[in-house]
Parts: structure tokens; sequence; C-alpha cells
């Protein structure tokens, strides 16, 4: 179908001011965060603004008569393309719809649209002294519904797991356009296993079954008590080996983070007055709870750390704890900073391994780096496994390119070698697919088939996922 003609009917449909045809904006939609987009921007025929469930299941209905691809979007902070028309079609963007419907603070849940923003809904829940755990550094950006889609976690995943069991139901719109209430969507209950699981299948499906248009989520209370300790470790090899010590002395921090000494480096080049120990890995544990329960983890943890690290520090007062913390909120940003004529690119950058793996892991990815000449800053959540490998060149030069993405290739084979994946927490998108079978075998087959049960037409979020 022509470009005029779809922009005449979804402005029928919609009204104008919810739909968007002129180059310059579409423009904005041909990328998200990853490299890839960077590489090969891939521009939609049109964008819309549902504010509706009607609103989302008009534009299908058109879609699916007239075979047109539809792809979700919330706020494009996703590093895999998942949300680019890399074959073309309508980009629905979800992230105007940001309505908190309702907050059940007695039965300890909330019901939101799409495209209410992490960090916000976190803010109304604190007045009800509740939260909703998954944090993912994208937290001041990104959607809920961009969070259901890619089952999105981040540095507390280690206590608190992902977003997938905090989701009790779901509203979803069909690529046919019939509305399907999935789990509790309908039910006020915390527990339920009435029928066969649809909620599971859509969290973590990146937008290719159905239009996520409405979130029951559970919260939980907010914890009282926080603590962070360091440890500062002169053997690699320590620092994952400290990690599962604590563990098996019956401690669950809420979140466990690795810097190694290319992630101290930068940190200490992008700002000197954090000045962080010379050390080839410092770890640094958070622990949350009552005071009495985080002060009793923290000294178990100083005390088991302390065995092997060079030093340790435990604390509980704010402004200290703030400074703990600064090395490894500023990682990300000063790891773009390392090389004046080049940036972080974000490829490669999310596997994860067992934490066992993970010494041998950073030293092969070190090796892969001399290799292909491009320098690498290592960090990330230790506590789960989940590595991020940033490496940093200069995106203008095609060598360059060329050389780096036969070293993502082989981060990517080196993850799944050591027993582990190629993504723990950004998903698979368009980046990833193709090591769908190598990590799934014949499981990619029956994933074919329900993708083929919902959206027989293939028109959701095609070229991704497999
Ligand atoms: C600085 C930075 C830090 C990050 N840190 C983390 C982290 O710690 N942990 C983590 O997990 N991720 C992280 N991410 C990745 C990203 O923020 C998450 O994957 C996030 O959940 C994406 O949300 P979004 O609203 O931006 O979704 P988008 O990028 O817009 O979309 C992501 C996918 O979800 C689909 N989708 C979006 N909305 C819907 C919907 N309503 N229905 C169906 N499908 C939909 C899209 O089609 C696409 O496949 C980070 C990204 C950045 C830029």
């Amino acid at each position: 179908m022509e470009q005029v003609a779809i922009k005449e009917e979804l402005s029928k449909m919609l009204g104008q001011e919810k739909v968007l045809t002129e180059n310059l904006d579409l423009m904005y939609y041909s990328y998200d965060s990853s490299f890839l987009t960077k590489l090969k921007p891939a521009t939609p025929d049109a964008v819309v603004f549902p504010r509706s469930t009607e609103d989302v299941q008009q534009v299908m209905k058109f879609a699916w008569n007239n075979n047109i691809n539809i792809i979700p979007r919330g706020a494009g902070t996703g590093e895999t393309g998942g949300c680019i028309a890399i074959e073309g079609g309508i980009v629905m963007d979800l992230s105007t719809w940001s309505d908190i419907e309702e907050i059940d603070a007695m039965n300890m849940q909330v019901i939101v649209r799409p495209g209410v923003i992490h960090a916000d809904l976190n803010n109304e829940l604190a007045k009800y002294n509740l939260f909703f755990p998954p944090d993912p550094g994208s937290s001041k950006m990104c959607t809920i519904g961009g969070m259901v889609a890619n089952n999105a976690s981040g540095l507390r995943a280690v206590k608190y797991w992902s977003t997938e069991p905090y989701i009790l139901g779901l509203e979803v719109v069909m690529p046919n356009g019939e509305v399907i209430t999935t789990g509790g969507m309908k039910a006020r209950t915390i527990k339920n296993v009435s029928g066969i699981n649809l909620t599971k299948l859509m969290v973590g499906s990146e937008g290719i079954l159905g239009i996520i248009t409405r979130i029951r989520i559970r919260c939980i209370p907010k914890p009282s008590a926080r603590g962070i300790a360091m440890a500062v470790f002169d053997n690699l090899d320590d620092a994952p080996a400290t990690v599962l010590e604590v563990y098996q002395a019956g401690i669950l921090p809420s979140g466990i983070e690795i810097l190694d000494s290319s992630a101290i480096h930068a940190v200490n080049d992008f700002k000197p007055e954090i000045n962080l120990p010379n050390a080839e890995a410092i770890l640094l544990f958070e622990v949350d709870g009552n005071p009495p329960s985080v002060e009793y983890e923290g000294q178990v943890i100083k005390e088991v750390a302390g065995k092997r690290a060079r030093e340790v520090e435990w604390s509980t007062d704010p402004v200290r704890m703030t400074q703990l913390w600064e090395g490894r909120s500023v990682t990300a940003t000063a790891a773009a900073r390392v090389r004046p004529d080049g940036t972080r690119i974000f490829a490669g950058e999310d596997i994860s391994i067992p934490i066992s793996r993970v010494a041998d892991t950073l030293r092969a990815i070190r090796s892969l780096g001399k290799k292909y000449g491009i320098q690498i800053v290592n960090y990330g959540h230790i506590g789960d496994g989940n590595v991020h490998s940033a490496p940093v060149i200069n995106p203008e030069n095609p060598e360059e390119v060329e050389r780096v993405l036969k070293l993502v290739h082989e981060i990517h084979l080196l993850a799944i070698e050591m027993g582990g994946t190629t993504t723990g927490e950004h998903g698979v998108g368009a980046v990833r697919r193709s090591y769908a079978e190598l990590e799934h075998g014949l499981a990619v087959e029956y994933m074919k088939r329900i993708k083929k049960a919902f959206d027989p037409h293939g028109i959701m979020n095609p070229g991704k996922v497999f």
C-alpha cells in the first residue's frame, strides 16, 4: 500500500495528530540504542501514537487486512534494534500512553498502560512504601511496556530477579485486532495457576506476538535499610570466588557488581577525584532489608570477602555509600570517553555466563580485544553472571567497524562455549537472532510455531528474535 494511502487511512482512524509520515519525523524512529541501527538505520512508513485499546485495535485490524508490518515501540532505549522497522511498516509508539490507572496498595498491585516510565512508577509507589524491584540502568527513560516485552532486569536481579515474576496479568491486542487478557488481568490475586501461562509467554516476547496495552504488576514492600560493601582484589579469580563464598555463607545481596581493571582505569581517567584503587577487580555488594539484618549481612560479607580481598569497606552511611557506588554509576559514561576519537558501542554487550566462569571469560575477552586491536571496558552484574563488555571504537572508520563486528561475534560464541547465553537482559531483537539455533536447537521450530499461531500473517515486528 502507498505511503500516502496509509497516512490517509491512519489519520481517518486516529486523527492527524496521532500520525507521523514526514521523512524528518520518521528518521527519528530509524534508531534505538544499538550499534546495528547506527550502521543500518531503517525508516518506517508511518508512526502512530495510540492512546486507547480501541486505537490499537483499529490500527491492528487495518494492518492485518492490508498485510502491513507493525512494530511496537516504547522509549527506544533497547540495545537490539527490536523496535525498528527493519522490513518497513508502521511503528506504534506507545510512550505517550502513560497512565497509572490504579494503585491497589492494599493488595500490593498496580495497573498501568504501557508508556509509563519505570522511575515514575517507582516514585508513585514510594508514596505507599511499595516498589517494583527490577531496575534497569535506563530506569528514567524506559517504559514498562518495553520492560515487559524485553523481560528487563538490572542491578538488583540477584535478589529480586527480572520483570517477569512481577507481571500478574496483561491485556494484549493480537495481530488480528482481537483483545485478550492473560493471567490475573481480571483477577486481583497474587497467585494464579489457571490455564496455560500466556502472561509468561508474552513477557520477553519482544513485540513479535502482540501489543501489550495494559499491565497488572505486583509490587512489594520497600526495604527500610541499605548498605554497601566494596572489596578490592589483586587477583581476578578471587572476585567470582568471593561472590560464590558469600552465597555459601547464606547471604543474598540485592546486587553484586564487578569492575575489572579496564573499567577501573576508565573511571579514574574520566573522573580522577573518584580515585578507585588500582586493582585487577573491584566488587560492590548492595544489601537491603531492615537495619539489623542489613548490618548482620554486611558484617558477614566483610568477613568472607576479607579472606581474599586486599581491602574491604562496609558502610551504611548514605554519603559514604554514594561515594563507594560512584565508580560504578559512572562506568558506562567513562567507557564512552576512554578514547578521544572514539566511543563505546552497544554490541556484544550483554553476555551472561555461570559465575564460576566469569574470570576465564573476562580473560578471554581481553585476549579477543588484543587479537582485533580493540579496547574493551568490562563491568557488569557479576552476582548473576551478566557481563557488560563495552568495545570502544571510532564508528566512522569502516575498517575498525569490520574488526569490531568480528570481535562481537567471537564474544557471543565465547558466551555459549562457557555454558552461557548471548544475552542476559537486553534481548535478541535483530542483533542476536543468528544465534537462535545455536542456543536453542529444535526449540526454535516450536517458537516459530507459537509465533505462527499468534501471528499467521507474520506482520508483528518481523526480522526479530529468530
Ligand atoms: C543506558 C542504558 C542502560 C540500560 N540498562 C539496562 C539494564 O540494566 N537492564 C536491562 O534489562 N536493560 C537495560 N537497557 C536496555 C533497555 O533500556 C531495556 O531493554 C528496556 O526494557 C527497553 O524499554 P523501552 O521502553 O526503551 O523499549 P524499546 O526499546 O522501545 O523496545 C524494546 C522492545 O520491546 C518491544 N515493545 C515495546 N513496547 C511494547 C509493547 N507495549 N508491546 C509489545 N512490545 C513492545 C519493542 O518492539 C522492542 O522489541 C539499557 C539501555 C540503555 C540505553
